[in-house]
Order: structure tokens, then C-alpha cells, then sequence
């Protein structure tokens, strides 16, 4: 069969929703957090000289910058259209050939694809202290910018790694040329860059929305990360948790002949957010529970109030069917119990193989979420949860911070 006969053929007999397989990234730095529900034997898979596996990318179409070993399909999502893992095809395959009968007409236009993915990041060691590139500073180097939003599901953090304390941005009182004088001493010292942040502990079940320019350093939580279709950042902390990196990971987005310019590098940050004085008013996300729900069952916004990338946490109760609804495509990703997600057998991972086919990562087309979704949870006890991420255009995100 022809891939395009394959690709809609699979939508067909899918009712409009795309069964995704796990897609797995091994990061060179850092700890696992091994809360991935991998295999414990499985987290060096791709091999000691890539690093062990830290993160799983959902409904993806964006390549993963991660060294020269990684493969070119690295960081791209896969559909199954059967139990053979043999038979898969590109996400992006599907985006292109299905285009605004997938992912409706609003996105096809305004971006002329599926414009964000979501990722699951486990470290149990904390990242450097980072930002990601604005659309300006990243069009320089090909790329887009990058805003991103975090989510702590209880369900996979039994353990909250070594330390759950995310910094971000500078303490209000820290000025642009402290910053300044630590960055160009990035090659002879220890710089401590964190020093003049300040850090907020992470609680379960809330989130936060980082915009492009703001120095973030994301503590040991695993964390469900919504964000733009972008992979470009730059490193401002030299040591975190004993691990250097070396000048590179701070220009490595920068055009070559900017990549020794101090004032090119300070201009990454937006340094207003950065220093502002009502951070966690602005950037905190505790849910906010949706007003169709019931006794059946729970549905919270976890990520909104920004103009690029939406969540939401949908909880089905024991023995429930429900028919649930929404205005635009959607990826998703199952973290709780087992049941019926439309056609398919669905359930949450408990302890994947590498390269293995799971029931958990779904893609639902537009016309399918403004009809419904059937969705059955089969368990007598425990609920059903489904994270689900969702481009700019969910007319219901609320717009403002909680307060
Ligand atoms: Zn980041």
C-alpha cells in the first residue's frame, strides 16, 4: 500500500484519532529520573555515548538538536496503524497529507502545520539555569522561538528527584551588569549565575508558563512540558550539579560572528520579565477547573494564558462513559487507568519497552474533537487521567493568570 493509502486508511478506521508511539530522547546531560515508565533496563538504549533517556516527546513534528550521533528522525513522533511496530509512519507524514482535515482549517492557515509538541522532562538532577530564543533572535539561526509551560502530574512523581526548586529569571534587585560580569567569566570559573536568581518549590498538580528571553533553571519534578515546535536555547549557567558545560552551550544559537559578543548575548533576555517583581503572580498556573464538568467526570486548564500552547487534565471517574468534547485537534497522553479511548483499547504505560508499541498517545483531529470522543473507564477503582496539549487557537483557554 501506498504511504497516503496507508495514512488515510489509518485515519479512517480511526475515527479521526492517530494512535502515536513512545518517542524517547536521551540527553548527554544530566540524571535520569527514570520516571518514564521505561523499562529500568532500557534507559541507555540508543547507547552510553548519547546518554540515558530523560525525556519523551508527544505529537511531535520537531527534530530533536541533540549532537551529531543523534538520528535524523530523532525527536519526530510516529503513528501505528497496527500492533506492528514495522508499519509506522511519520506524525509529520500525516500532518501534511491530512492537513486541515487533521488539524482544522484556523492552524493550516495561520501556520500551514501543527505549530507545538509536549514533552515529558525527567531529570533527577536539576538543569542549568537557561532561555530559550524569541522569534527575532531565533529566525537568525533558521529557527523558530520557543515559549514553554509545565505541568507536575502527581502521577508520575512519586519522587520529586534531588531538588525540586525551579529558578527563574533574577531577583528584582539584580542589575543587568552583575549579570554581565558572571557571563564573561564563563570560561574561568565556577560562575554560580543562580546566586542572583530566585527559586519558587514546586507543588503537584500546578504549572507554570515560561515566556521566550526568561533564565529558567527547572527543578527534579517530572514535568509535562507543552511548548512552541522549537528546540533552541542558550545555557547561562557554566556547573549545575557538578556537570560543566562549556562555551558552546551558551552560543551554540547565536550566528558565528555574534558568538563572542557579550551585548548580542545579553540581548537574548528579556530583561524586564526577567527581573520582574510579580513573577509568580504573572507566570504561575495553578489549574482551573472547567465549567462543563461533573459528576462523571473532571476536566482543568493546567496550561493557558499565553498566546502559543494549551493543556488541559481531563479525569474520568471509575466505571464512567463519557462523551467529551473540543473545539480544536489535539494531542494526548494517558497517565492513569485503562479503558476505551473511541475505537481503541487504551490504557496508561506502566513499564514500556524501547521502541515498543504502547495504548497511552493519541492525536485527535479536529472534526473528531468537535463531535466527541467516547471515552470508557473500565476500572471499578482508580480514575482515568489524560493530559492534553493543544496549539494557540482552544477558543476556551482562559486568557488571564488565575488570581
Ligand atoms: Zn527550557
Amino acid at each position: 500500500m501506498s504511504k497516503t493509502n496507508l495514512i488515510n486508511e489509518t485515519f479512517e478506521k480511526g475515527e479521526g484519532i492517530l494512535r502515536l508511539i513512545p518517542n524517547f530522547i536521551p540527553r548527554r546531560f544530566g540524571r535520569p529520573g527514570k520516571r518514564l515508565c521505561l523499562h529500568p533496563d532500557d534507559y541507555f538504549s540508543l547507547g552510553i555515548s548519547r546518554g540515558a533517556i530523560k525525556e519523551r516527546w508527544f505529537s511531535s513534528i520537531t527534530p530533536a538538536i541533540n549532537g551529531e550521533l543523534a538520528a535524523e528522525d530523532e525527536g519526530l513522533s510516529y503513528v501505528a496503524p497496527t500492533d506492528d511496530v514495522k508499519d509506522k509512519f511519520l506524525f509529520k507524514d500525516a500532518v501534511e497529507e491530512l492537513g486541515k482535515d487533521l488539524i482544522g482549517e484556523e492552524l493550516m492557515k495561520e501556520y500551514g502545520t501543527w505549530p507545538m509538541f509536549a514533552k515529558f522532562f525527567d531529570f533527577e538532577t536539576p538543569l542549568f539555569h537557561h532561555l530559550h530564543l524569541d522569534d527575532t533572535a531565533a529566525s537568525r539561526v533558521g529557527a523558530l522561538g520557543k515559549p514553554e509551560a509545565y505541568y507536575f502530574p502527581y502521577q508520575l512523581n512519586n519522587y520529586l528527584g534531588n531538588f525540586p526548586v525551579s529558578y527563574f529569571g533574577f531577583a528584582p534587585d539584580v542589575s543587568i551588569d552583575e549579570v554581565k560580569a558572571r557571563l564573561l567569566d564563563y570560561e574561568e570559573r565556577d560562575i554560580r549565575i543562580t546566586e542572583l536568581s530566585r527559586a519558587y518549590r514546586l507543588q503537584l498538580g500546578t504549572g507554570w508558563y515560561t515566556p521566550p528571553g526568561v533564565l529558567h533553571a527547572p527543578g527534579s519534578l517530572l514535568t509535562y512540558e507543552p511548548q512552541w515546535n522549537s528546540d533552541v536555547n542558550s545555557v547561562f549557567e557554566n556547573i549545575t550539579a557538578g556537570d560543566v558545560y562549556d562555551y558552546e552551550f551558551l552560543v551554540e544559537n547565536c550566528p558565528e560572528d555574534k558568538q563572542r559578543d557579550i551585548d548580542y548575548i545579553m540581548s537574548l533576555m528579556d530583561w524586564e520579565e526577567n527581573v520582574r517583581i510579580n513573577y509568580k503572580k504573572k507566570y504561575f498556573r495553578p489549574p482551573v477547573v472547567c465549567d462543563h464538568s461533573n459528576k462523571q467526570f473532571i476536566e482543568k486548564w493546567i496550561s493557558y494564558a499565553n498566546e502559543y500552547i494549551g493543556a488541559k487534565e481531563l479525569t474520568i471517574q471509575p466505571k464512567q462513559t463519557v462523551l467529551v468534547k473540543d473545539k480544536v485537534a489535539f494531542g494526548c497522553v494517558i497517565i492513569q487507568g485503562h479503558g476505551k479511548f473511541g475505537v481503541y483499547d487504551a490504557e496508561a504505560a506502566i513499564m514500556l519497552r524501547y521502541g515498543q508499541i504502547s495504548a497511552d498517545e493519541y492525536f485527535v483531529s479536529e472534526k473528531k474533537a468537535k463531535e466527541g470522543i467516547m471515552i470508557s473507564n473500565e476500572s471499578s477503582h482508580e480514575p482515568m487521567v489524560i493530559l492534553k496539549h493543544f496549539g494557540p487557537n482552544h477558543p476556551d483557554m482562559p486568557k488571564e493568570p488565575c488570581k
